[in-house]
């Protein structure tokens, strides 16, 4: 009986284990140790385009040049250990629970919250194939957090499209080409679009044009991660 108590009650605390390290967590809720969490690497990044800076700032050299079609990036952190590890578990081994702590470090980010919230879709084959969308996962517990309202139908892939980072830009471009449509309702003048991990950002450039030309006047990005490609 006693071995049974020992067992059950080490099981319960191995719950409150750090998922990195094993040593304690940082809180009943929490699944990271305080000493992980440290390491999640945030560096400063420009708040334009979401390239990695030496200090944070509003724009950069590579978005002065050629702006982006959104106005606002906000990004959880920077696409290493442990943060890449993390998502990577999240997104290729179906550990959806994984959302509500990566989703809150992501909103931690967030100033200047959008009132609505669209996360980017899947295509319906892409989607079955996965199970479920991280994007709205991530742009549920995001929302939780804002205030903000979540849409997950507003916007809608209506073509399948492979992967952009094996396309060059031109094919890219083509590729997305009315990619997305809106349903026909009234959007509010600030919107963000929540995707998990950006990288050469023509997926969320290609929906904040298509939000532009109905009307919206401010576009923010959210995403766990910026990884140019
Ligand atoms: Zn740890
Ligand atoms: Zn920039």
């Amino acid at each position: 009986m006693v071995s049974f108590i020992t067992q059950f009650t080490n099981f319960l605390r191995r719950g409150h284990r750090c998922q990195l390290c094993h040593l304690p967590a940082a809180g009943p809720h929490s699944i990271w140790c305080q000493h992980c969490l440290a390491r999640f690497p945030c560096p400063p990044y420009c708040h334009h385009c979401g390239h990695t800076l030496l200090e944070d700032a509003d724009h950069c050299g590579h978005c002065l040049n050629a702006p982006q079609p959104w106005q606002r990036f906000y990004r959880a952190g920077e696409y290493q250990f442990p943060l890449r590890h993390v998502i990577h578990q999240f997104k290729f081994q179906r550990k959806f629970w994984l959302a509500n702590p990566l989703g809150e470090l992501l909103a931690q980010q967030i100033d200047d919250p959008a009132p609505l919230l669209l996360p980017i879709p899947l295509h319906p084959l892409r989607r079955l194939k996965r199970g479920f969308n991280q994007s709205s996962l991530i742009a549920q517990v995001v929302a939780q957090h804002t205030g903000s309202h979540l849409d997950t139908q507003r916007i809608k892939r209506q073509r399948y499209t492979p992967p952009q980072h094996r396309l060059s830009k031109v094919q890219r471009q083509h590729n997305l080409e009315r990619a997305f449509i809106l349903t026909d309702k009234p959007l509010p003048s600030h919107v963000a679009l929540v995707d998990d991990v950006v990288t050469t950002g023509s997926t969320v450039a290609a929906a904040a044009t298509l939000l532009h030309n109905h009307g919206v006047e401010r576009v923010d990005i959210y995403c766990l991660c910026y990884t140019p490609a």
